[in-house]
Parts: C-alpha cells; sequence; structure tokens
C-alpha cells in the first residue's frame, strides 16, 4: 500500500514522496501503514517479523531496567552522602549531597521517559514518543540548575559565617565508599547507553562519571583540610562544585535544544551519503534535500531524488523500497524515509550517465558528486543557476 499524488506545474510533473514501509508485509495485515512501519525496517532486515519483535522488546527491556537502577542507587548514596554531611558540617559534602539530588531527579526522569519513548507510535502521536527524552534532558538542565544556586547560597553563607567542621575523616570514608559505587554506575550507564542507542542512558552515564571527578575532587579538598587544618577550603571546595553544577545544567540544556530543534546531526547525515554513495544506480542523477531528525532511538529521513522523467510509479516504489531497506539494514529501531522524486530536465544529460536513454540530448560528461555537502543543500536548481544556492543543512550549521 502506498500513497501518490501528482502535481502539475507548468510544464513540469512532480511525483510527490511516495511513503512506503516493507513491501514484504504489504497486503498481509490489515492495520493502517503507519502502525504496521513501526518495525518494518528490521522485518526487512532480519526476516521473520516475530525475531524482530523479540529484540527490539529486549532492547527496551534492557533500558528500563538499567534506568530503574539508576534510580535506585541514586536514592542510596544520596542517603549515604547526606549523612557524611551531617556528621562533618562539610559544605563541601553537602555540595556533593545536593548534587546527588539531581541524579535523583534525572534518572526518575529517564525511568519515565524511557517507558513512554518506548511506546509505539499512536493515532495521536504517528511519529511515536521519542521525543520525550529530549524533553526530560531540559528539564533536568533545569534542576541542575537550582541545585547549583543551592550550593552556591551555603558556600557563601559558610564563607561569611567561618566552617565548623567534626569527625572529617569518617565523612571521608563514607564518600570514597560512595564514590565507587557511583564510578562502576556511571560505566554500566555508558555502555548500555551506546548499546542500546538511548539518548537519555548514556547522557545519564556521562553525567555520573562527571559526579565521581567531582566528588574525587572534594574527597582531595577535605584531605587538605584534615592534614592542614585549614578550614576555608571547605566552602571554596562547595563553590568549586557548584560551578561544575552550573555547567553540567548548561550542557544538558544544550542537547535537549539540538534534540528538540532537529538539528542537522553531521555523523548522521554523513552516514547517509555513504549509503547512497554505494548503492546509488545509473538512474540515479541527483540527491538533494537530505534532511535527517531523531525520535528517541528512531530515524527519519527525507530527501529529493531526481531520476529520468519516463520511470513509472512502479519503478520509484522500487527505488523508494531499496532506499529504506538500506538506510535501516541491521537497525532494530528503525524508522521512516521520504523520498521525493523530481523528473529529469534537459540540463541534467550532462550529469546522468544512463547507458539506454531514449531522451538524451546531450552527451554524459560527470555525475553530481554523492556527498554529504552536496546532497543536503536544500534547492535542485542550485547547480543549474549556481546564484540560486540555497542553505546547505549540517555542512555550515554545526554549532548547535
Ligand atoms: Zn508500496
Ligand atoms: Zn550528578
Ligand atoms: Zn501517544
Ligand atoms: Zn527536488
Amino acid at each position: 500500500m502506498f500513497s501518490v499524488s501528482r502535481r502539475e506545474e507548468g510544464e513540469r510533473a512532480t511525483v510527490i514522496g511516495a511513503r512506503i514501509v516493507a513491501a514484504k508485509n504489504a497486503g498481509a495485515d490489515s492495520r493502517p501503514f503507519l502502525f504496521r512501519g513501526w518495525h518494518g525496517a528490521c522485518s526487512v532486515g532480519l526476516g521473520a517479523e516475530g525475531v524482530c519483535m523479540t529484540s527490539l522488546a529486549k532492547l527496551e527491556h534492557s533500558k528500563k531496567r538499567a534506568g530503574q537502577l539508576a534510580l535506585v542507587v541514586g536514592v542510596l548514596l544520596f542517603a549515604g552522602k547526606f549523612s557524611a554531611y551531617a556528621l562533618t558540617g562539610s559544605t563541601a559534602l553537602f555540595a556533593d549531597a545536593m548534587e546527588s539530588t539531581v541524579n535523583i531527579i534525572a534518572a526518575g526522569m529517564m525511568v519515565i521517559a524511557l517507558a513512554l519513548a518506548a511506546r509505539p507510535p499512536d493515532e495521536h502521536h504517528p511519529y511515536g514518543h521519542g521525543k520525550v527524552e529530549f524533553f526530560s534532558a531540559g528539564i533536568e538542565g533545569a534542576a541542575i540548575a537550582a541545585a547549583a544556586l543551592m550550593i552556591l547560597a551555603e558556600g557563601i553563607r559558610d564563607l561569611v559565617q567561618g566552617p565548623a567542621l567534626q569527625r572529617l575523616g569518617l565523612g571521608m570514608g563514607i564518600l570514597a565508599g560512595c564514590t565507587v559505587a557511583n564510578a562502576a554506575l556511571g560505566a554500566f550507564l555508558t555502555r548500555e547507553g551506546r548499546r542500546t542507542r538511548s539518548m537519555a542512558l548514556a547522557a545519564d552515564g556521562r553525567h555520573v562519571l562527571t559526579d565521581v571527578w567531582t566528588s574525587a575532587g572534594v574527597i582531595g579538598g577535605l584531605l587538605v583540610v584534615h592534614l592542614t587544618g585549614w578550614v576555608w577550603a571547605d566552602p571554596l571546595i562547595a563553590i568549586a562544585v557548584a560551578i561544575n553544577v552550573v555547567r553540567e545544567g548548561v550542557a544538558l540544556l544544550r542537547e535537549a535544544y539540538a534534540g528538540l530543534m532537529d538539528h542537522a546531526d553531521p555523523e548522521t547525515l554523513e552516514f547517509a551519503a555513504e549509503v547512497l554513495r554505494t548503492e546509488r544506480r545509473d538512474s540515479w542523477i541527483d540527491v538533494h534535500g537530505l534532511r535527517s531528525w531523531s525520535s528517541g532511538a528512531r530515524r527519519h529521513f527525507d530527501l529529493h531524488l531526481t531520476v529520468p522523467r519516463f520511470f513509472d510509479v512502479e519503478h520509484l516504489h522500487r527505488i523508494h523500497d531499496r532506499v529504506e531497506t538500506k538506510l535501516f539494514q541491521g537497525d532494530l529501531q528503525g524508522g521512516d524515509v521520504v523520498v521525493h522524486f523530481d523528473p529529469c530536465e534537459v540540463d541534467h544529460c550532462a550529469r546522468c550517465s544512463m547507458a539506454d536513454c531514449s531522451i538524451r540530448e546531450a552527451p554524459f560528461r560527470e555525475a553530481l558528486p554523492m556527498v554529504r555537502e552536496h546532497i543536503t543543500r536544500s534547492d535542485e536548481l542550485a547547480f543549474v543557476f549556481p546564484a540560486f544556492q540555497g542553505s546547505v543543512a549540517g555542512s555550515k550549521s554545526e554549532e548547535a
């Protein structure tokens, strides 16, 4: 099943995006094609639909389990660090404990986000629910900023009133134990995040690993206080921790912004260019307008493909299926591809290497390059009228 609409524009007819999912499934299923597309890519890549569902469910399960583990460990570590603060009265330990509340909020948001993100597309959210991961990263960023303010206030108050410390050795011992546990958790989350391609898990893992260094710094500072008796180091360490926490928050907010705004991810676009370069046929005269966005672990691509103008719908359908299959080969979580086909014009003859073309008006000179900078440009007219050059997504705007 697929939909194609025709639009007449002067002498030019354009076949607009045939949005096609796994041809294998076509007809065998009465559900609307959108919902069948949820795991369309892997049913092509792996064969039996049952196999793919099981692997996908396994991935989702390990993501959720990792999130829950982060939450439980986060609560335990906060309890440990806060009792270390209560025992010693150290502002540096207070700062580290406050930073831990951020981890609890983060892990809680992540558990909710992962549960929501794993839901298949539905009537109300036909693109799926993956974007909620970016949303949770944004809320985390705001929570981190609040924690930083509390630490700063405590540090300044201590600088004014003068710190009073006791039982420092015990406090440092407790924090050291917490830090070892945190390092193990961070390594686990980072690995799981990479394996399941979950931005939320990977970001949380990186965050936890940063905290390990923060705690190491706190222990080092307290050791100085312990050995030299210079108590002013304590609030100063706390303020340093606060500054680091602000940095964490800003990084998270930037990441959330990039994801929600569908920034042009150079890595993904480079990957798509590579696939198109390898799969290119003589009839693929030009690709332009390649864009990609992500919703959780699902990727979406759309692109324009210029082909000989006498190709029929069946032929275009085959090309579309080929592009889709290759873009998602071996990718369990899949996504959608929309190819908008453009009919060739006289100017394309010199750029078209089709051997048996019946409408050729000029000899072939040189094929257009299938590289990211070229195929992400926004308009097909750019090479005919160089002055018409549109913005080049992903190559000029990489700052986001
Ligand atoms: Zn079809
Ligand atoms: Zn943290
Ligand atoms: Zn929904
Ligand atoms: Zn076009």
